[in-house]
């Protein structure tokens, strides 16, 4: 008898959860067959007032119907959830191309020193490097560069306390003046201690001078210092090679003119221009319609430099040069004002 209306109660149920649309008709029927007051329930409080072995088969029976009435009313609520679910607004388009990957790429610098690096080891050289934080003697003294000379003044150059010295320098006299190299030419006679001539070597590097910064000028620099000692090394030797190296670095047939000037370092010293790498040399307003840029300075090493590196006086010949790698990619990327190129400015950076 009371199994008889357990199997009616599942009969219906089933039939009826077929029809259940949303939730409020799934909220009447869990509360009509699984709630507090639905008949099942009730059936399941009373086993207590049945025999024992009613009580084991009507119970059996009674939880094997709830489980079944329960999963189907879960088997309902999922399928009106999916049935709630647009999958063609929601389909995903697994042949759009993925969002690209932001890959870093050398600096402006780095790609002109490279470049300038490419062309000079294809010609044979080699590339020297020395500190940045430098001796006073290297930097000035064994340039040839005068006691009383204003480049040794404080407001071209960083001059270290001597307490940041470091006590495991190889500076022997510890009252030795350091700085901040104001150029890379204390790498010469770094250099030409250790090696004997011929040689041919590139130093680029950072120097600092404590100025005021402008479109033109930064107190951070990057050089770029080329020397070539032998026997009979002269100025023909720099023009060849500087134009060489020109011609390459801006992809066009350039000139190099020579005009007589004065660096401590040299004798004779020239500042040299190139022909207008817009121009061509015919005059516009880059070159100021003179039809040559100024690059940089040069000259024959004055014998006073091989002497502090150790080299007997008129045993060898040489010439160096010096300009700012800064300088040159301004002319090359036709960049008008130096302070973008340390800025860290992205919208800047990823242009090169
Ligand atoms: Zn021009």
């Amino acid at each position: 008898m009371l199994e008889q209306k357990i199997l009616g109660i599942k009969t219906e149920a089933l039939e009826r959860i077929r029809s259940v649309k949303d939730d409020a008709g799934l909220f009447e029927f869990e509360k009509k067959y699984l709630g507090r007051k639905s008949e099942l329930t009730g059936i399941l409080k009373g086993l207590k007032d049945l025999s024992q072995e009613d009580r084991k088969k009507i119970g059996e029976l009674a939880n094997a119907v709830k489980m079944e009435i329960s999963e189907a009313l879960e088997g309902k609520k999922r399928e009106l959830k999916n049935a709630g679910f647009d999958f063609e607004s929601e389909r995903i388009d697994v042949t759009i191309p993925s969002k690209a990957n932001g890959y870093g790429h050398p600096h402006i610098l780095s790609i002109v020193q490279r470049e300038i690096e490419d062309i000079f080891t294809a010609m044979g050289f080699e590339i020297a490097d020395g500190p940045e934080i430098e001796q006073e003697f290297y930097n000035f003294d064994a340039l040839n560069v005068a006691k009383d000379h204003p480049a040794r003044d404080m407001q071209d150059t960083f001059w270290l306390k001597p307490e940041i010295q470091n006590p495991k320098s190889k500076i022997q006299n510890k009252s030795e003046n350091i700085l901040l190299r104001t150029h890379t030419s204390p790498v010469q006679v770094r250099y030409m201690e250790k090696h004997k001539p011929p040689f041919k070597i590139i130093v680029p590097g950072r120097a600092f001078r404590n100025e005021a910064t402008d479109a033109t000028h930064e107190h951070t620099l990057h050089q770029f210092e080329a020397l070539v000692v032998g026997d009979g090394v002269n100025v023909g030797n720099f023009k060849y090679i500087a134009e060489t190296f020109f011609t390459k670095f801006f992809g066009k047939k350039l000139e190099i003119r020579l005009r007589p000037s004065y660096f401590p370092f040299v004798e004779p010293g020239f500042e040299f221009d190139i022909s207008c790498t817009v121009c061509g040399g015919r005059g516009c307003p880059s070159c100021k319609h003179t039809g040559w840029l100024e690059v940089g300075g040069a000259g024959m090493v004055n014998q006073n430099v091989f002497v502090s590196a150790g080299y007997k006086r008129n045993a060898y010949q040489g010439f160096a040069w010096g300009f700012g790698l800064e300088r040159l990619a301004m002319m090359k990327y036709k960049i008008d004002d130096i302070r973008l190129i340390e800025s860290g400015d992205l919208r800047f950076i990823r242009q090169f």
